[in-house]
């Protein structure tokens, strides 16, 4: 539990004591949820996000539009996107961003199937949602170079603090964020 993001050892210890507390009520289904999500936890293969069929839910929707994507960094920039409820295109995530000092270039990233879905989709919009960092930018810039002239590109505008990152933003930053989009 330690190992978890966001807990040290001591909430790590706090949260285990409350689940032995609660046996019956908390850690066995917590247990049996856990087995279910290793079992049947996926990525999917069209967009990178996380559910239990090859292909997710948003990219099987038919309520979906088809013609916008919106590119983000991790699942969890997803789930913010979707929390403030305003987006109705599909998305697709990258699995992290470049970056020079890990050595994480565009084939470690989800970036080569999303000029591939450029090019076979009907999209006529990539909306850029990476987070306000360095590596977010570079990110960002690398997708615009490598799109120039096939669709349009747009980003994130008013909203992102600098150096912030999306999975801490409120709903209504990230609407006026979406709302204020400009071309790259
Ligand atoms: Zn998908």
């Amino acid at each position: 539990m330690a190992k978890l993001p966001g807990l040290g050892p001591r909430s790590a210890r706090r949260a285990v004591l409350h689940m032995i507390k609660k046996r019956g009520l908390l850690l066995l289904p917590l247990a049996d949820t856990l087995r279910k999500v290793a079992e049947t936890a996926r990525e999917c293969l069209n967009c990178g996000n996380i559910g239990t069929t090859d292909i997710c839910e948003i990219c099987r929707s038919e309520k979906r539009a088809i013609g916008e994507l919106c590119v983000v960094e991790d699942v969890a920039d997803l789930w913010a996107m979707e929390r403030a409820g305003v987006f109705k295109g599909r998305y697709h995530v990258l699995g992290g961003s470049l970056s020079a000092l890990d050595a994480i270039g565009p084939d470690e990233l989800r970036i080569p199937k999303l000029l591939d879905r450029v090019q076979t989709e009907e999209i006529t919009e990539v909306i850029l949602a990476l987070n306000a960092t360095i590596d977010g930018q570079t990110t960002a810039h690398y997708i615009a170079d490598q799109l120039e002239g096939r669709v349009r590109v747009t980003s994130l505008a008013q909203g992102v603090p600098v150096g912030g990152e999306l999975d801490y933003l409120d709903d209504g930053t990230i609407t006026a964020a979406l709302k204020a989009r400009k071309a790259f």
